[in-house]
């Protein structure tokens, strides 16, 4: 069974049709590079799928349960399961601008109430460590760099132990000098069989470390391959004229 199966899904905002019936499935352990044109619909595909929008049509399960059947939404308290398996990382990375760093990694895990704050702690500290930001867990988000914050937003990602995290352009806010240390972090998160899907421009990644692409133009998933074949034989003509002005 896939751990998310997209089946049709249709968008709209007002009269334009932002996605048109996409279909893909995502297996356990996937890594997903998903590239296409500005305004072709990721965002709202990767949006939808968390339920920042509402979706007009279609069905989405993800590991088994319906976020979606048929263009029908089930109980909200569903919705909330659902969604709770997803992480998701932000271009803009989202931060609370109040809060120190470690707040901002244990705000949403103690509004929860699952667990004690001693346990909530610990995997903070944990997750800080491994971003590398150990030392900057008392400080506000405006005193770090933008690749410090993107990574604060991958470790508050991981505070509630999602199954699947998915990442909006993680990297086109930051000066080239600072993309590297946050495509690192989610390198280690992708040998660590984290399953993924990552709108991103940064073709190196896709190649390096995705193990599927998926195109998307005009609303619509127009091609997913492996990335060597992706990349040396695309298939379509949408996916090729693409490439050639963004290789
Ligand atoms: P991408 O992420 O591929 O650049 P988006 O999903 O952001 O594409 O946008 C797809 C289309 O939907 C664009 O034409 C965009 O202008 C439109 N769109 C996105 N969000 C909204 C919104 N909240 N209201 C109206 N139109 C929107
Ligand atoms: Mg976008």
């Amino acid at each position: 069974m896939s751990l998310i199966n997209v089946q049709n899904l249709k968008k709209s905002f007002g009269a334009l049709e932002v996605l048109k019936n996409i279909s893909f499935t995502v297996e356990k352990n996937d890594v997903i590079a998903v590239i296409g044109p500005s305004g072709s619909g990721k965002s709202t595909m990767l949006r939808s799928l968390v339920h920042l929008e509402t979706i007009d049509g279609g069905t989405v399960q993800i590991d088994g349960a319906d976020l979606i059947r048929d263009g029908v939404y089930p109980k909200p308290a569903q919705i909330k399961a659902i969604t709770g398996k997803m992480g998701m990382v932000f271009q803009h990375f989202n931060l609370f601008p109040h809060l120190t760093v470690r707040d901002n990694l244990e705000v949403a895990p103690k509004l929860l109430k699952q667990e004690d704050a001693k346990a909530i702690r610990a995997r903070a500290n944990d997750l800080l460590q491994k971003v590398g930001l150990a030392d900057k867990a008392d400080v506000y988000p405006a005193n770090l760099s933008g690749g410090q914050k993107q990574r604060v937003a991958i470790a508050r990602a991981l505070m509630l132990n999602p199954q699947i995290l998915l990442f909006d352009e993680p990297t086109s806010a930051l000066d080239p000098e600072l993309t590297g240390e946050v495509l690192n972090v989610m390198k280690d998160l992708a040998e660590e069989h984290m399953t993924m899907i990552v709108v991103t421009h940064e073709m190196g990644f896709a190649k390096e470390v995705a193990n599927k692409v998926m195109f998307m133009a005009d609303g619509e998933v127009v091609e997913v391959g492996e990335p060597q074949s992706f990349f040396e034989n695309p298939q379509h003509r949408r996916t090729q004229d693409f490439l050639r002005k963004n290789l």
